[in-house]
């Protein structure tokens, strides 16, 4: 029995959803799987979890799981439907990566994508739930994906062992095709149900002419003060690409409706930690084949996220300059007119998230400024407005160099049209898109592609093979990877020793050879399965799983931390044109290169470069508490600090638990590394990444001035034909060191290394066993 409160009870009389319960109900009862459809703000994600409660479902047969593919949904979400239900945290609970509130009574639980797809991992046939909720799924996020694979072959296991397991697929668009047309999927093909909702006309509004690449943001503001100083009153949503992007408009559009301006200081950068002194003695190496293996049937009790880098997109940093916008200066009657102007993208604290479902100040309209969060996963109340830049700003990978970059791209159709209909959801609004007709129909996509289609999957094919899913090409994906992305995968993992090469059939035959060439079905091995258990990404769970030896694994663990991490420092940007700020520009530079050196120190721990700057800055922070003005003086990101201290502590418990004799603690006031471990860290970060290795190139004595120039200071790196540099933020810029590992390669105006370290020329053969040739 179920007791909700009578306002709650009345909002949830006016959702479309509402009138479909017995249908919904029905159909669900009488199908295994069950897609459902229905624009956002129908109420799918706050309701169908309530049928089903109310139906049954979560009464000692089991939980009721529902998955989300962003953080914010899952928590937000979880609160609204406890407080509709009118039940406690305990009963209706989430679980993200880090944290959650779940407790044995649990019936509800939100959680994100990649924390089921964990617990598959432990539990292949997730015998806690009774009902699987994917949330969602029109966005296609890759974790989703494989979760609806796996759940396609689980659910049919679950009817055989008499105790079934109900799935419920819910999009937002019609686009259901991938689910519902692929008999590998699901033989039988499942129900879509469909959800009128009541959405009131949007009128749409082109740009006559579309604003030049980089002044889209500039426009967004013009038309912001537009709207607000000539139409009614009505909440405004502006879409636009990043983090960065949300904080520089809500502070533009705050300067202009507001009186007072506030001004941020620089403070000085404060230099401290001490050098360590220079060895010189022969020391002994990092042994390759003692790696840590995790004993049989242990299982791990304290993971909870998914593999890899759970970050989005839209972390990156981008210069913060103010530079773009018109000085569209304030008017006579601005101060009267007052905006309450909130920012909403998924990094934001919760509590500043859940902001935008409380009414502005009376006499304020209000404007929110968000990335993608706001298509879809979460409903604004009294938004009228729609102001949309058409961009997006996404991760783009060569599938076979694995070179990374990111680009501000056209959206997609499917996403602008979810984009304008935020603005019809409480009576008839607008849609002012800031490009033109010709531009939407000509330059975008219809949708937008799937996740698994354009990034690199070693992650995934690591997870796979620990699921013992050998043929992955045979894996039901709803879209497959692409082949080229999934070989070098597999050789990457090979490399690593995570997967061992096929057993060779005693007498090879023709079609044998064929059919393991066309179909590649290497198998995990015991050091694979350590690493697996890693919740990072298999060239980390590599150095994780060599970091016992010489009592390396805690600085280990907090390099590995600190490089799942993006962006650990703030970016200063470009400099500016004013003189003036141009000397502040400078100051601030040489203060984060002068604090970078300082870090770096001398000697061994110099040679670990950028990695021992992160170590260090890591270091440091812990050693001053992590407080906000710390980060702030040495120019740290403060929320990427949190999230490595996180990682950090989720990392020690899962390696104390692959290898308990390791005992490991999270010491917040750990010792530098000493000369010894410097070098030997320098070792075990090769063995991860032993394909990300450069050879400076020499000088030319002949040749152009200009190609003479192109090529100084450049690197050979394995993969690439183009030459390579490191990049200007790292402490190796300019030196002279002949061989070096980088993290990754990203290109902008060069391609550009970045997490440079130093390795020496006679540890290639014993630490590449690929071989290493530079073209
Ligand atoms: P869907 O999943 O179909 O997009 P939801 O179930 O998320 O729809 O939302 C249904 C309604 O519930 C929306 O009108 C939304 O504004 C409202 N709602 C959701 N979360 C909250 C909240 N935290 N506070 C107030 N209203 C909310
Ligand atoms: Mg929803």
């Amino acid at each position: 029995p179920v007791n909700r409160t009578s306002e709650i009870q009345e909002s949830r009389l006016k959702l479309p959803i509402l009138g479909e319960e017995q249908h919904v109900m029905e159909t669900i009862s009488e199908h295994p799987v069950v897609i459902l459809c229905g624009a956002t703000g129908s109420g799918k994600t706050t309701q169908v979890p309530q049928f089903l409660y109310e139906a049954g479902y979560a009464h000692d047969v089991g939980m009721i799981g529902i998955t989300e593919p962003r953080r914010v949904a899952a928590i937000s979400m979880s609160k609204r439907v406890g407080t509709e239900l009118n039940l406690s945290t305990r009963e209706v609970s989430y679980q993200i990566r880090y944290e959650g509130n779940t407790t044995p009574d649990t019936k509800l639980k939100f959680m994100t994508d990649g924390v089921l797809l964990k617990e598959v991992q432990k539990d292949f046939l997730l015998s806690k739930y009774s009902v699987i909720i994917i949330d969602e799924a029109h966005e296609r996020s890759i974790y989703t994906d494989i979760l609806i694979g796996l759940l396609s072959r689980i659910v049919p296991l679950r009817h055989k062992k008499g105790s079934p397991l109900k799935l419920v697929i819910m999009s937002a668009t019609l686009r259901v095709e991938d689910f519902t047309e692929n008999s590998r999927l699901f033989k039988i093909k499942p129900p879509v149900i469909e959800i009128e909702s009541r959405q009131f006309p949007v009128t749409m509004h082109f740009n006559k002419h579309t604003p030049q690449e980089n002044a889209y943001l500039n426009e967004a503001y013009r038309k912001v003060c537009k709207i607000h100083r000539s139409l009614p009153e009505g909440g405004i949503l502006v879409f636009v690409t990043g983090q960065q992007e949300v904080n520089t408009l809500c502070r533009k559009i705050r300067e202009t409706f507001k009186s007072k301006l506030s001004d941020t200081k620089n403070k000085a950068v404060k230099e401290d930690d001490k050098e360590s002194s220079q060895m010189k003695t022969k020391i002994p190496r990092v042994q390759l084949d003692d790696y840590s293996v995790l004993p049989e049937d242990d299982e791990l009790s304290e993971q909870d996220g998914a593999h890899g880098n759970n970050q989005s997109d839209e972390e990156l940093s981008e210069p913060d300059d103010d530079d773009t916008f018109d000085d569209v200066s304030r008017e006579p009657g601005d101060s009267q007119n007052p905006i309450y102007v909130l920012p909403l993208y998924s990094m934001l604290p919760t509590h500043k998230q859940a902001k935008v479902f409380e009414a502005p100040p009376a006499g304020h309209r209000l404007v929110v400024v968000a990335t993608n969060v706001a298509e879809t996963s979460l409903t604004i109340p009294n938004i009228k407005y729609v102001v949309d830049t058409g961009k997006v700003k996404t991760k783009f990978y060569d599938k076979v160099t694995g070179v990374s970059s990111f680009k501000i791209t056209w959206t997609s159709k499917a996403s602008a049209n979810q984009r304008a209909g935020r603005a019809g959801r409480t009576g008839p609004g607008h849609c002012y898109r800031l490009y033109s007709s010709a531009v939407f129909n000509d330059e975008f996509e219809l949708f937008s592609s799937p996740e698994i289609t354009r990034r690199p999957v070693d992650d995934l094919l690591l997870l796979m093979k620990d699921l013992n899913i050998d043929k992955v090409v045979n894996f039901p994906f709803p879209s497959p990877p692409d082949r080229l992305a999934l070989k070098a995968a597999e050789k990457l993992l090979l490399s690593l020793g995570a997967l061992e090469p096929p057993a060779k059939p005693q007498k090879p035959t023709r079609k044998s050879q064929r059919a393991e060439m066309d179909n590649p079905s290497a198998r995990i091995s015991p050091l694979g399965r350590a690493m697996a258990c890693f919740p990072v990404a298999p060239r980390y769970g590599k150095m994780l799983s060599l970091g016992h030896q010489h009592n390396l694994l805690p600085y280990v663990i907090a390099l590995v931390a600190a490089l799942s991490v993006q962006e650990l420092f703030v970016e200063i940007g470009e400099p500016p044109i004013d003189e003036t700020e141009k000397q502040a520009w400078k100051n601030r530079v040489g203060k984060m290169v002068m604090l970078k050196k300082t870090w770096a120190g001398q000697g061994q721990s110099a040679l670990l470069g950028d990695l021992m700057v992160l170590l260090k800055a890591v270091g440091a922070c812990e050693y001053a508490g992590c407080s906000t003005d710390f980060c702030f003086q040495h120019g740290i990101r403060h929320k990427a600090m949190i999230e490595i201290r996180k990682l950090r502590s989720q990392l020690t418990n899962a390696v104390n638990s692959v290898l308990p004799a390791a005992n490991v603690i999270m010491d917040p006031k750990m010792a530098p590394p000493s000369e010894l471990q410097a070098k030997l860290l320098r070792q075990i970060i090769l063995t991860g990444l032993s394909d990300h290795i450069a050879r400076k190139l020499q000088e030319p004595s002949t040749g152009t001035n200009e190609e003479k120039k192109k090529l100084k200071m450049a690197y050979q790196s394995i993969h690439l034909e183009e030459p390579v540099y490191i990049h200007p933020n790292s402490v190796l810029y300019k030196q002279n060191h002949e061989y070096v590992v980088f993290q990754d390669i990203t290109e902008t105006s060069k391609l550009y290394m970045r997490g440079v370290s130093v390795i020496e020329a006679e540890w290639l053969p014993v630490f590449v066993p690929h071989g290493c040739t530079f073209s």
